[in-house]
């Protein structure tokens, strides 16, 4: 939690995942989230308010953030390790579907913008590898 980019990215999954409880939870009791990285500060005075089914993925996602063996981190969904359990993993899917496009609204403008930049230019590496492979096995003759 000393790293800036954990911190980032943490309060990033944290204020999603807030979008996504006030979109799907409202009826629930909904707090302001009491977990490892709010008690050490990371989200300032914007603590995101969340139901406890909520919280409970929250400080999954922030663990798994915090333990993250890659330096760059790569998108999660784009990474090898798959560090997450399948429904953990499924529930951010779920979540970071709702609440990606209405964080434009919310004040998650530039990480949203640099979340599409970063895609970009994963798929056009892969596109770019994919080619790579393809002209290698044309010369090989094994195509
Ligand atoms: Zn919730």
């Amino acid at each position: 939690m000393a790293d800036r980019h954990v911190r980032d990215d943490t309060r990033v999954v944290a204020g999603l995942a807030a979008i996504y409880c006030s979109g799907f939870h409202r009826e629930r009791v909904r707090a302001a989230l009491s977990s490892e990285a709010a008690g050490l500060g990371v989200y300032g005075r914007r603590v995101p308010i969340l139901c406890d089914e909520c919280a409970g993925h929250i400080r999954y996602a922030e663990k798994r953030r915090a333990f993250c063996p890659k330096d760059p981190k790569p998108f999660c969904a784009h990474c090898d390790v798959r560090c997450y359990q399948t429904d953990e993993a499924e529930w951010q899917r779920q979540m970071m579907r709702y609440a990606g496009p209405r964080s434009m609204l919310r004040g998650y403008a530039v990480p949203a913008i640099k979340h599409a930049l970063e895609a970009r230019r994963w798929r056009r590496q892969m596109a770019g590898k994919n080619t790579a492979a393809v002209a290698a096995r044309e010369r090989n003759g094994t195509n």
